[in-house]
């Protein structure tokens, strides 16, 4: 009978070094070069879970866009923050704390949206995509344009009453638009610096648009009450990511 050879002592031992040093060499790249999901997956077990007592305002704490729209049925008492414009009554007082915070340190902080209805929000659509048509888009894609910029009824958390868009008071004067350049203001910065210690958060970070599926908007500030606006803050992931983490 044929004696078969598969491998002599030699030839396994070296094969098994080969292996050992692949593994080694990957198990050192991923640490060292880590890709962008595992960074995230670090990023999410570095977050301790919350410590219950010290959470407040656990009511304002949830998703809203997309894929989590709000009941049809929700409804929300309202109170002024600025002029006209209204939060859920529930988070009012700490944007007007926050705005008067910002004053006393000599920034002005004006705002241009807070609540607004659902329907509201469905005539915001409308207009515009009726604007984009008069520009000379045909009806599906003034549609898709519109969609990527203005939230669908009961996806936007202007709905909920959790969210301001901030500008400065002299916004309009240089601009006919709401831009990124509200990034290279003095109230940017102060915002930046403090509101999360009145429970906001600056939603829609510049690297997460992928994430959010909106783009950057330095202007909105969503409130998630004290303790979660700093651990978020803290920890630079968007919301998305921190709430999957962290219920
Ligand atoms: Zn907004």
């Amino acid at each position: 009978m044929k004696k078969i050879i598969f491998a002599s002592p030699t030839a396994v031992v070296g094969v098994t070094m080969f292996i050992y040093i692949l593994f080694i060499g990957f198990r050192f790249l991923t640490v060292y070069f880590p890709s962008s999901t595992e960074k995230l997956r670090i990023a999410q077990e570095s977050i301790p879970s919350a410590s219950g007592e010290r959470v407040d305002n656990l009511w304002a704490y949830y998703l809203i866009n997309s894929e989590n729209p709000l009941s049809r049925d929700f409804t929300v008492g309202l109170d002024y923050v600025q002029g006209s414009f209204m939060l859920d009554e529930r988070c009012a007082g700490y944007a007007r704390d926050m705005i008067a915070a910002a004053r006393a340190d000599g920034v002005e902080l004006t705002v241009v949206s807070a609540y607004r209805s659902s329907q509201k929000q469905q005539e915001n659509l409308d207009n515009y995509i009726e604007r984009l048509k008069r520009e000379g888009y045909n009806s599906s894609d003034a549609r898709r344009l519109a969609e990527k910029e203005i939230a669908l009824p009961y996806m936007s958390e202007h709905n909920a009453g959790l969210a301001l868009d901030i500008l400065t008071p002299d916004w309009w004067e240089t601009h006919d638009d709401v831009t990124a350049d509200f990034e290279n203001t003095e109230q940017f910065r102060w915002l930046s610096e403090n509101a999360h210690k009145y429970g906001f958060i600056m939603r829609y970070p510049k690297e997460y648009e992928s994430v959010t599926k909106i783009i950057y908007e330095p202007w909105h500030y969503r409130f998630v009450g004290v303790y979660y606006a700093g651990r978020i803050k803290e920890s630079g992931l968007p919301l998305e990511y921190f709430y999957k983490t962290n219920f």
